[in-house]
């Protein structure tokens, strides 16, 4: 059997959190077993697209729900969505003629809520049309933006990237009217567990979350969440159909996994989990807070803006020792650690994903990296 050891990939301690570069998160046993069960019979998709969007669109309080392959996916699916509508012939005219043969292929962005990976956009065939800077944006930005052409806007969800962009209420307020989309790409932005459908009672037409993120489902899986309408319009592309979002299709086993996955984490206290990161992180601020050189607190919130503790570990230059060499220290030591540098002198330790016992190991190995008398001099 092909396990990580015959492979000779060594698993790692993620003291970083639900990051895709390793592997996302950890999925329940009772979601496995969901998707081996699907994964031992034959069915007809359609139908089971259908149920399975109904559950998760009543579960999540929304009116429609669809399972993609990812969050990005659900970017690619609702851009496309948002350009044609269900109106066939659009469908055919993009998959012939890409953006250019649309009469809606424009869509905003905030130019403070550019990030890495907003380019399927431009791979869906819209083009980008930015608004503000990325210290502030004003309202006459936007309304000077929308055009005939605008076929919608993407507005990235988290309390890290809120500064520079229009409040999602206003922008909503303006382009709903309008009956011009807004797409909320909130991957990222779970607990809490009111986000689910808080953006779609902002007034947002499609949500998108990624599966294997914080709702431990697939990492191959993700929700668009938001109005019927929209959500049919996003069906039109995706597989089972030969459409231009075949690439976003998923199969049996991801729909029935992340459904799966949902159910447990609407039950699952999370509250008792927030108060084991807190833990955690006090206990690494106590642990920490007598090495030499060394200034420990606790940050909040955490990574992408989320209401989550996280350790922030500072060291001035004179300890001879950057950030991305403890990292990489970390990472090779046995078994390997993976954490994310804050700065030049700086990491974070989350305590997010971590399982019991693991922050201790984290802890001293962390440490002997920070006190080791063999550590290398002062980088050139
Ligand atoms: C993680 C993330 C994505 C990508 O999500 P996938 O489910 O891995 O496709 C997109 N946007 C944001 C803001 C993210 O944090």
């Amino acid at each position: 059997m092909a396990t990580y050891e015959s492979l000779g990939v060594l698993p790692l301690i993620n003291a970083n959190g639900t990051m895709t570069a390793l592997g996302g998160s950890k999925m329940p046993t009772q979601v496995l077993a969901a998707m081996e069960q699907a994964s031992q019979h034959f069915v007809d998709m359609f139908e089971l697209q259908r149920a399975v969007s109904e559950q998760i669109a009543s579960l999540t309080r929304n009116e429609g729900a669809l399972v993609v392959a990812g969050a990005s996916a659900g970017l690619l699916v609702s851009s496309l969505a948002a350009m044609t509508g269900t109106d066939m012939r659009a469908v055919a005219r993009l998959e012939e003629h890409g953006g250019d043969g649309l009469d809606h292929n424009e869509i905003i962005m905030h130019r403070a809520h550019r990030i890495p990976g907003d380019n399927v956009i431009t791979l869906a065939g819209a083009s980008i049309v930015e608004i503000g800077n990325v210290m502030e944006t004003e309202m006459w930005e936007l309304e000077g933006a929308i055009t005939e052409r605008t076929a919608a806007l993407v507005y990235i969800a988290g309390s890290h990237l809120q500064e520079g962009a229009l409040p999602l209420t206003d922008v909503t307020a303006t382009l709903g009217p309008m009956g011009i989309p807004v797409i909320v790409d909130a991957a990222a932005q779970l607990p809490p567990r009111d986000n689910l459908w808080r953006y779609t009672e902002e007034g947002a037409d499609m949500v998108l979350f990624s599966g294997g993120k914080e709702l431990r489902g697939p990492q191959t899986s993700g929700l668009i969440l938001g109005r019927r309408d929209w959500i049919d319009a996003c069906a039109v592309h995706i597989g089972p159909l030969p459409r231009l979002a075949r690439p976003a299709k998923v199969g049996k086993e991801e729909m029935v996994g992340l459904l799966t996955a949902l159910e447990i984490w609407m039950e699952e206290d999370l509250d008792a989990r927030l108060r084991r990161i807190e833990e955690v992180t006090a206990w690494w601020v106590d642990y920490f807070g007598d090495v030499p050189g060394v200034v420990v607190t606790r940050e909040y919130p955490g990574e992408s803006g989320r209401p989550l503790p996280r350790a922030l570990l500072r060291w001035p230059a004179e300890l001879g020792l950057s950030a991305t060499k403890v990292s990489q220290l970390a990472r090779t030591g046995d078994p390997g650690i993976d954490l994310a540098v804050a700065g030049p002198g700086s990491i974070w330790l989350s305590a997010e994903v971590l399982d019991p016992g693991e922050e201790a190991l984290v802890a001293t190995r962390i440490r002997e990296i920070l006190t080791s008398s063999d550590r290398p001099g002062p980088e050139t």
